[in-house]
């Protein structure tokens, strides 16, 4: 079996350490499922990124959908990066991890009222348009609060980032973002709107893009944008983001993806312009600094010869393996066992779709080994939910050979903490 190569995650005396703390040194604290976080692995990303950039000015908005746990968001912002929200939910969030107004920025294709609201009251750095309509209701809540928002354009580039079509968001058919070819006359109704500055163009062409063709082609378009406002309109940016997305690799064959393979080729087009160049990454700085930690609850074989592996976390925990056929690399946390075998490793929910992984090659294993979920950094917590009456996992985060609860195991009062039983309701007629 090919173990996951990780600098993070690895294997000491034939047991899984992070960093330098023991993987069941945690569960005996916090049980299983939970997850695990490596804080040298979002540093580091970080690191990586500003490397790739460091010709050019730009600033990193680590993307908190991704992993809004308040410690993440905080690790990222200590780092020097602001945060991208894509809610008041997330705001909030933000906030309460100590990031000011001034350093978050706020994308999402529906925004409400509410959400607007809450951004100016905080002072947002800045406001990604993706409509008219929503261009109008800034202008009109901005007026009311006698303020000026900060605006940036989403262009939809109409790119293929040849990606799963769940994650794509930057090909015309997408709801995302706004036309290239309305965007000028856009900037140019919105010049006449007196509560609103715009500051920037931006785009975000989808999620797990592996090669910088896609990047190019966006960028590129967003360039001849830039330069078409300042000469037509006499509009000048100050900045251009071009989203997140950058890919990273699941697969234990394949190498850690540097973000220089990308960001090297955007550099040229980037020195075109003379804006500050902002990204967004996400699944990026995170998937790869998380495990979910698992314990086996049982083994089968069925009539059909296949062998079921039965883990105590499921689809309620990790939905990417059902949501999208992710792959996740498992591997256990006690390399005890050399022969392996093919199996379905698969949760409590009463749902066929609730896998981690199907036909997979294994370590033989048995009622209560651990086993751990490679690349759960992102997409993982944020995604859970109670179904079946599940309580979200905790969640760990390890410095050195230190670790830190950032989030326990949910209360059974957490999951009916907003639900009332109204007696009239139970009344008998
Ligand atoms: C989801 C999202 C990101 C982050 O995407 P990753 O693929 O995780 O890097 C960045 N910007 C916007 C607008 C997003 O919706």
């Amino acid at each position: 079996m090919i173990l996951f190569d990780s600098n993070y995650f690895t294997y000491q005396s034939n047991e899984l350490y992070c960093e330098s703390t023991q993987i069941k040194k945690i569960i005996e604290e916090t049980k299983t499922p939970v997850y695990i976080y490596s804080k040298k692995f979002f540093t580091d990303r970080v690191e990586e990124l500003n490397e790739a950039f460091s010709e050019i000015k730009h600033k990193i908005f680590f993307s908190a959908k991704s992993n809004y746990n308040i410690n993440t968001i905080k690790i990222f912002h200590n780092l020097g990066c602001g945060i991208d929200v894509n809610s008041e939910g997330e705001i909030f969030r933000a906030t309460k991890a100590g990031v000011e107004g001034k350093d978050m920025i706020f994308s999402g294709v529906g925004k409400t009222k509410e959400d607007i609201e809450a951004a100016l009251k905080i002072g947002i750095h800045m406001i990604k348009v993706e409509s008219f309509q929503e261009l109008e209701l800034i202008n009109e809540i901005a007026s009311q609060k006698n303020l000026v928002a900060n605006i940036a354009i989403r262009v939809n580039p109409d790119v293929d980032p040849q990606t799963h079509p769940y994650i794509s968001t930057g090909l015309a058919k997408n709801k995302f973002g706004i036309s290239s070819s309305q965007v000028l006359e856009i900037f140019q109704k919105g010049k006449e709107m007196k509560n609103i500055n715009f500051v920037g163009i931006d785009m975000h062409l989808g999620s797990q893009i592996k090669n910088s063709g896609p990047f190019v082609d966006g960028v590129e378009k967003l360039v001849e944008l830039v330069n078409k406002l300042k000469n037509q309109f006499g509009i000048s940016l100050s900045h251009l983001d071009i989203g997140g997305g950058i890919g990273v690799s699941y697969e234990p064959s394949e190498p850690h993806l540097n973000a220089k393979t990308i960001i090297s080729d955007l550099v040229p087009i980037f020195k075109k312009v003379d804006c500050e160049i902002y990204i967004e990454p996400g699944r990026f700085l995170t998937a790869n600094g998380g495990i979910l930690a698992t314990q086996v609850l049982f083994t089968k074989k069925n009539d059909m010869q296949k062998n079921f592996v039965i883990v105590d976390a499921a689809m309620t925990d990790l939905i990417r393996p059902s949501l999208y056929k992710s792959y996740h690399h498992i591997q256990p946390v006690d390399l005890y066992e050399s022969e392996t075998y093919v199996a379905d490793i698969v949760g409590p929910v009463c749902e066929s779709g609730d896998f981690l992984a199907l036909q997979r090659e294994i370590s033989k294993c048995k009622s209560g080994d651990y086993l751990a979920v490679f690349s759960s950094g992102a997409y993982g917590m944020v995604m859970s939910s109670n179904y079946n009456g599940r309580r979200r996992p905790p969640e760990v985060f390890v410095d050195g050979n230190q670790f830190f609860i950032g989030r326990s195991r949910e209360s059974f009062d957490y999951l009916i903490f907003d639900e009332k039983i109204q007696e009239k309701l139970h009344q008998k007629k």
